[in-house]
């Protein structure tokens, strides 16, 4: 009878405490945002680029981590393929 149900729903879905701060600031290498682990890069890709296939890297000029599309990956292993084979004409 005394059935109360309580809900604590008042809290937005989706809404981030500003505080909190993801990326590590710019990278001192490259610029790019950068992240303090793969796994924060990787959470902030997902918010960010919904829907695409990002991937995470560990920055070659400093200790950070930076993310980038797959896609542009690719186009580059393949604008570097092309180059490779326009050498002999
Ligand atoms: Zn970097």
């Amino acid at each position: 009878m005394g059935r109360s149900r309580s809900r604590h729903s008042r809290y937005a879905p989706g809404a981030v405490p500003r505080r909190e701060q993801r990326a590590a600031g710019k990278c001192p290498a490259c610029g790019k945002d950068s992240y303090t682990s793969k796994k924060l890069a990787k959470q902030d890709a997902r918010r960010l680029f919904p829907g695409d296939t990002m991937r995470v890297y560990p920055c070659p000029g400093s200790r950070y981590w930076h993310m980038t599309s797959a896609d542009a990956q690719r186009a580059a292993g393949i604008r570097a393929r092309l180059a490779d084979r326009g050498g002999a004409g």
